[in-house]
């Protein structure tokens, strides 16, 4: 089976590295001649906009499937016209817009923030008093780790930001003091299967995650269960078939969703040794039509993101429990490079390794 894959970061890569073992090959279509997946599998320099690029890539594919959610959904859409395509096409159209995002998660009976839509900047006092300062702004389209969100705490600071962007495709929200950050993976497959993985916990620095902790501590199954039913109301609405990962915000008790990603996610990035099944194999497998494996966590793991520098492996391989994940990327500020799960440990012993790994280049 032939699997084509619309992007070609670290999540097509680990796609294919999960995907080869069941027998399956890669293709990726990328901008980038760097694209880390061009070491796992056949890499097409494109753009996503260039049909004659989209018909080279599709030839001859099984599935094409996406790894990053900016991918217009028009590209995917006009695969969809000519081949399976799984998630469907629609589900990028809503994540990649954060008004279809609310509005799906309202029709799905997620509880949300307050959130107020485009409006005059003579609106913004008025706005500011119903959602209470502080509040966040945020980019309506093509926002992802922490850029285009900015945090004001007074109204002149808003209205500074607003000018800054000229009022243009932006929107605000309450600021949520959150407990803490949480999110579900999970997985349907093509006959309508539906797994969820553990809900997660995690900690993001400047937008970006630092860290997962999987399974999240103290998480009651009545809270399993209504991430659970939540994801399973989106996925049962979109027709979808795939990985699909939610991050919540945990306050007061409830689950309130910030956003979906319609796709491979990176607080799921545990699973790979930590769960039973990876979220890259049962992504894999739901989008051949496959049945999905077993979600079941095999004990604590810890996932943290190395950011900007690669460290030595030598010390990281020497830190008890750790796995190392590079993607191949040149390091660069603020992009993520790789990964180091923790797994296999008691918790005294996970404590002591993850100070050894938050206290690596690149991580926390
Ligand atoms: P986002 O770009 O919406 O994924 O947000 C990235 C991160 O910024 C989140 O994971 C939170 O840590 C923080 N954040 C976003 N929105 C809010 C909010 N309304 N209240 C508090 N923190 C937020």
């Amino acid at each position: 089976m032939l699997i084509g894959v619309l992007g070609g970061g670290q999540l097509g890569r680990m796609l294919a590295l999960a995907g080869v073992p069941l027998g399956m090959r890669f293709r990726f279509l990328d901008p980038s001649p760097e694209a880390p997946a061009g070491h796992v599998g056949e890499l097409i320099v494109g753009s996503y906009e260039d049909r004659a690029a989209l018909d080279r890539f599709a030839a001859g594919v099984d599935v094409v499937t996406y790894e990053f959610e900016n991918v217009p959904a028009d590209a995917a859409a006009y695969l969809a016209a000519r081949g399976r395509v799984a998630p469907t096409p629609d589900a990028l159209r809503v994540a990649q817009d954060r008004m279809n995002e609310t509005h799906l998660f309202h029709a799905c009976g997620l509880n949300l923030h307050t959130k107020v839509w485009p409006m005059e900047r003579a609106g913004l006092s008025a706005a500011a008093a119903s959602i209470g300062l502080p509040l966040v702004v945020k980019a309506r389209r093509g926002g992802y780790d922490g850029k285009g969100q900015a945090i004001v705490r007074t109204l002149a600071e808003l209205e500074a930001e607003w000018d800054r962007r000229s009022g243009r495709d932006v929107f605000l929200e309450s600021f949520v003091p959150f407990t803490r950050e949480l999110s579900l993976v999970a997985v349907r497959g093509e006959d309508g299967t539906f797994v969820a993985y553990p809900l997660v916990e995690n900690v993001h620095r400047g937008g970006i995650l630092r860290r997962t902790t999987a399974p999240a501590p103290n998480v009651s199954p009545a809270l399993q269960q209504q991430a659970e039913t939540h994801l399973r109301a989106i996925m049962e609405r979109l027709g979808y078939v795939g990985v699909l990962a939610v991050e919540f915000f945990e306050h007061e008790g409830r689950l309130l969703a910030n956003e979906m990603a319609p796709r491979v996610h990176n607080t799921g990035h545990w699973t790979i040794e930590g769960a039973a099944t990876s979220q890259f194999e049962n992504h894999c497998r739901a989008v051949a039509g496959l049945p999905l494996g077993d979600t079941r966590s095999l004990g604590p793991a810890v996932m943290v993101n190395l950011i900007g520098d690669i460290p030595d492996p030598r010390v990281v391989l020497a830190i008890p429990g750790a796995h190392l994940h590079l993607y191949g990327k040149a390091p660069r500020a603020g992009r993520k490079v790789g990964h180091v799960t923790l797994t296999g440990l008691d918790e005294a012993a996970v404590a002591q390794s993850l100070a050894r790994v938050e206290a690596l280049p690149g991580a926390l």
